[in-house]
């Protein structure tokens, strides 16, 4: 987790403060989740702040507050019983897509492409219940969403297979960005051609 949370900043997928990831843990017949702290830069996670939450978001270990995202990683994993790892990231170039009103394609390269466009939710305020209400839902048949004016949230059966997800995203977003400063093109050709 520590490690993980570490270089995701280091990548440059959660500038600042933003961002938030958490892992699944089984425990008995239940789960408890890791989740990073609110308010810290994912640079500065370490084994003193993580926190460990039960499946209704009671707080089990650790110091300080979860997450202001909690409960949208609890209803993520409510929904969807085979994801053990969420990745919410600030990444720029996906970001940026979600403030411009341009959808980001899904290029090749992670997995069969079966639509066009990544799925993208409607703005709710950051940490609110709504928020938690339709990025799940909108994580029902996907593992990326984009969060319209905010950020992006990356799902996978283990944290590793998230985080992957979320570095092929912002660089999918990267890569349609010069395809389109390139071509005045809305999307790569391929895609075009292919739909
Ligand atoms: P937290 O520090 O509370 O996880 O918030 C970061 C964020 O990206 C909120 O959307
Ligand atoms: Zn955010």
């Amino acid at each position: 987790m520590v490690e993980i949370a570490n270089q995701i900043y280091k990548n440059g997928l959660t500038p600042g403060k933003s961002g938030n990831i958490s892992i699944k843990i089984p425990c008995n017949i239940n789960y408890k989740i890791v989740i990073s702290p609110s308010g810290v830069s994912l640079k500065n996670i370490n084994l003193e702040n993580v926190i460990v939450i039960d499946n209704e978001g009671n707080k089990l270990e650790g110091h300080g507050k979860p997450s202001s995202e909690m409960n949208m990683h609890l209803e993520i994993y409510k929904k969807r019983r085979e994801v053990s790892g969420i990745v919410h990231t600030h990444s720029p170039y996906a970001t940026g897509f979600s403030f411009s009103g341009e959808k980001i394609p899904h290029l090749e390269g992670f997995g069969k492409i079966i639509k066009p466009y990544l799925n993208e939710i409607n703005y709710a305020t950051p940490g609110s219940k709504e928020l938690a209400k339709i990025a799940s839902n909108g994580l029902e048949k996907e593992d990326i969403l984009i969060l319209k004016n905010h950020g992006v949230l990356a799902i996978g059966t283990n944290i590793d297979e998230a985080v992957l997800l979320a570095e092929f995203i912002e660089n999918s977003a990267k890569t349609s960005f010069i395809a389109h400063s390139l071509t005045h093109e809305p999307i790569p050709a391929h895609l075009k051609h292919s739909r």
